[in-house]
Formats: structure tokens, sequence, C-alpha cells
């Protein structure tokens, strides 16, 4: 059997029916290092204490080598778990934290001894059975917790962001540490981390996750060179992304001009092109398809990190020599630098349902709007809304469907001045402006543009345009 594990349309739901984890499917072959990399909260965990056994699917199915184990408890899975708060007994000393698994299992004492010294070997803390666990660093905790995992002799073994509590440096080592034990011991990692340079460093596949769903799944070079989405382009690495849309079969217009490009989306997709600041080519400024000022030029170790000011545009490029403030430059985008992804076209929809004064109340956020200002052929008489032959159409309690574009909603601190309110979750830079990604209380996600750079986390208010547009009317 090729799939060590399966998971298949796999969900959980803490609380009433709002998922943490929506129908992921995945599969992980024997020997595999796989990483599940996302922001914090959208659902990494969750699924590590799914396959570990501290938490039931709501519903799928968890399938070990073919066999369903989603109800399996914990214990009886050849699965072990390293998690970040490394949990080692304080009162005993490494040889006994490591020992204690195995001697409750009653394994031979001389078997133990030989076990528990591989295992300090494989993790490279040979002769540090006698200390005590305080004395030991936060990498060397780190590697006792492995050491105890590994010692079990696990088909999976489970790292919940396992680097997390480290310092930079100790990390960096300890992602190289972890990557030869993988291939020492030859079992099944399954990884998780928010920092997508350790997705990249470590991982055989990396899974992309977004507010419980699987974004894409790839090695890390085709997560990094072709993302499906913007999310994932900005996620991984430095990006620059554009609103654009497909003129020809070869052709993508984007900020105010067409670029040549290389994809198989039909004329008049809406994409997202994406260009890479290492692809982008600086030239003389009479010989680049665009011209730019520089804004900034940082030194970033091997190659400097070059901002251009284009038109309303930032774009961000990599140049081995720093360029000076003002320097006017022209900008390349060669047919293979520019990456198109289907985008989202989120709108933003909204219900509401007319109340006795004519007027839609929104299901979602406490405004209301004038029914007469959706449907300017309509009067409202006494609640009651007539059409242009004064026949009434509409009463109290009708369901109408609108929707707003991103581009026409703005974002304000001052919750009175908006009309719904919620905590920003996603931004992505689109050159001139911000898109955001904002989540309301009842778990309604609304997408708005807005020049102005706002934090993830922050608690703003949208302001919704008069230019609402409906789309359907439950008379
Ligand atoms: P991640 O590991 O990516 O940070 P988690 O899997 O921990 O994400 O959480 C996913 C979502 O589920 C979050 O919204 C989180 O608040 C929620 N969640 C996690 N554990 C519980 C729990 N025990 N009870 C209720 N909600 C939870």
């Amino acid at each position: 059997m090729d799939n060590l594990i399966e998971l298949k349309h796999i969900k959980k739901c803490y609380v009433g029916d709002i998922p943490a984890v929506c129908d992921i499917n995945l599969k992980v072959k024997w020997g595999e290092f796989v990483t599940l990399l996302g922001p914090s909260g959208c659902g990494k965990s969750t699924i590590i204490r799914m396959i570990a056994g501290f938490e039931q699917p709501t519903s799928g199915q968890i399938l070990l080598e073919g066999k369903d184990i989603s109800t399996m408890p914990p214990n009886e899975r050849k699965i072990n778990t390293v998690f970040q708060k490394y949990a080692l007994f304080p009162h005993l000393n490494i040889y006994d934290n490591i020992a204690f698994g195995l001697r409750e299992k009653k394994m031979d004492k001389a078997l133990i001894d030989k076990e528990v010294k591989h295992v300090l070997e494989v993790v490279d803390l040979e002769g540090f059975e006698k200390r005590k666990v305080q004395s030991l660093s936060g990498g060397q905790q780190q590697r006792i917790a492995i050491a105890r995992a590994i010692v079990n002799k696990p088909d999976i073994l489970l790292l919940d962001e396992p680097l997390g509590a480290l310092d930079y440096k100790m990390r960096v080592e300890m992602q190289l540490e972890l990557k030869r034990m993988h291939k020492e011991l030859g079992i099944t990692f399954i990884f998780v981390t928010h920092d997508q340079e350790e997705a990249l460093t470590m991982s055989d596949k990396i899974v992309v996750m977004s507010k419980g769903m699987k974004q894409q799944e790839g090695t890390p070079e085709e997560i990094y060179s072709r993302p499906v989405n913007a999310f994932v382009a900005d996620f991984i690495g430095e990006s620059n992304i554009f609103n654009g849309r497909k003129t020809r079969e070869d052709t993508v217009r984007f900020m105010g001009q067409e670029f040549i490009c290389n994809d198989n989306f039909p004329t008049d997709t809406e994409v997202d092109a994406m260009i890479r600041p290492e692809l982008v080519e600086l030239c003389d400024p009479e010989k680049g398809q665009l011209t730019g000022e520089v804004i900034s030029s940082i030194f970033k170790g091997k190659r400097y990190e070059i901002t251009l000011q284009c038109g309303k545009n930032e774009i961000v490029a990599e140049s081995k020599e720093g360029k000076e403030i003002g320097e006017k430059l022209g900008i390349c985008f060669p047919p293979s630098s520019i990456h198109n992804m289907l985008s989202d076209g989120m709108v933003n929809h909204l219900e509401g349902i007319l109340d006795e004064e004519g007027r839609l109340r929104m299901i979602d956020g406490s405004f209301k709007v004038d029914i007469t200002e959706i449907f300017p052929e309509y009067t409202c008489k006494d609640g009651k809304i007539y059409d242009s032959n004064h026949n009434q159409v509409l009463v109290e309690g009708t369901k109408v469907e609108m929707y707003f574009a991103p581009e026409d909603a703005a974002l304000s601190d001052n919750p009175e001045e908006g009309h719904f309110l919620g905590h920003i979750t996603s931004i992505i830079y689109k050159g001139d402006h911000y898109n955001y990604r904002i989540m309301s209380k009842n778990k309604v996600e609304y997408s708005v543009d807005d020049e102005y750079l706002w934090n993830v986390g922050d608690y703003v208010s949208i302001v919704v345009p008069r230019k609402i547009r409906h789309y359907n009317v439950y008379k």
C-alpha cells in the first residue's frame, strides 16, 4: 500500500455547525515529510489532533493503511506527537523521561537500555542520561521530547509547531537536525508550522491551509512557483500581485498595460497576476515596459530589495546592487515571470428582510437600508412597496439578496460610521491597494479594498457603499 494515512472529507466542528476544519482530503505516503502550513487558527492542530486520536472528526474518515481509525483510541495508534511545549517530567532525569513509556509497556530492562541509548544518539545527545531536565537548553529539551516520541517506534511522528519556542538560530539548526532524523529513521513526519521558510526548507510536500480549508498541496517548488491563488502567493515568500484580466490568449492587462504571458486562462478571465521580485528585470528607463522611481533600497545579505513607485503602484524587485533613492529605472516583466492565478472574484453577499417601515433590515449587521435606494423604480407608502404602476409588489417579511463589490466599500475605525463590524483575518497587497478579508461576529466573511494599511486582528467597521446591487427577491 502506497499511502500510509489518508484523510477523506474530514470536517470538525467544535461549536455548533461552524467548521474549524472543512472537507480536508489528504494522502500521506510511507516515509514522507508533509507539512501543514497556514496562519494561526487555520485548523492545522485540529488535523494533527484528529490523526493522533485526541479529537474525533465530526464527519469523514481517517484511514491508516486503508483501515478506518477514526474512533481508535490514541494509545492504540502507532502515532506519536511532539508539541511546542516539551512536556517533559521535571522530577525525572533524561534517561527516565525517555524510558517512561517503555517501562509502562513492561519492556525488558536491557532492551530499554539499548533503545534509550539509540534514540539519544539519533537526537545527538549521547551521554545525557543522568542530566536533569532543567539543566538543558530549550533546543536540547525539544530533542529529548523527540527522543521520547521516537523510542516508541511510531509509524508516524506528528510535530505540532515543535520549534516555535526556540530562538531563530536554534530553530534553523533544529530544522536541519529534524531533516536528518527523518532520513535516518525512515518514518513518516507530519509537521505543523505557520512559518513558510521552515516549511519550504524541510518538506517533501506542503499543504497550505486557510480558514479550515486546504488551499494547495504540492512540493515546495510547486507551491512557490505556481501558487493557485493570491492567498498562497502572498503567504509564501515575497510577491507583487495585481488585479488583472486576460485580454487575449497570450496577454494579460494590469497596471493599465498589456503584458505577454503563458497560461491557459481564456480571454476575459479575471486573474491575479503575480511576479516574484527576483523575476522583475530592472533596466535603463527607456528600455522598460514601465518606468518607476526607486523609493527604497534595502540590503538583505546577498541582494538588495528595491521598491519602485510606478504611477499609483508599488513594485518590489531584487538587485545585486543597491540603487539611489529617486533613481528612475525601467521595469520589465518577461512572459515567464508572470504567473496568473484565477481571481476568487469575491463579492459581498447581503441578506435583508423588509420591515414594517419599508426598510431592509440586514441579517448580519445592525443597519437598515431604504428599499427605494436599491430599487429606484419602487415607492414606499405606509410600509408597503409599490411599483411604477402603483401595484403593491413587496410586503413586510420579504427577503432580498444583495451584493456590493470590494472596491466600492471602505474601512473605518469608527463603529458608528460603518455598517458591519468584524476582525481583519487576512491582507493581500495589490500594488496600489490592499484587499482585506473581514470576519463578522456571525462568521460572515467580507472582502473590502482599501488604500490604507490596517493589521490582521484589527477590529474594523465596513462602510457599505450606496451602490448596493440586488440580485434576488423572494416574493
Ligand atoms: P491552528 O493550529 O492552525 O492555529 P487550530 O486547529 O488550533 O488552528 O484551531 C482552528 C480553529 O478551531 C480556531 O478557530 C480555534 O479557535 C478553534 N478551536 C481549536 N480548538 C478548539 C476547542 N477545543 N474548542 C473550540 N474551538 C477550538
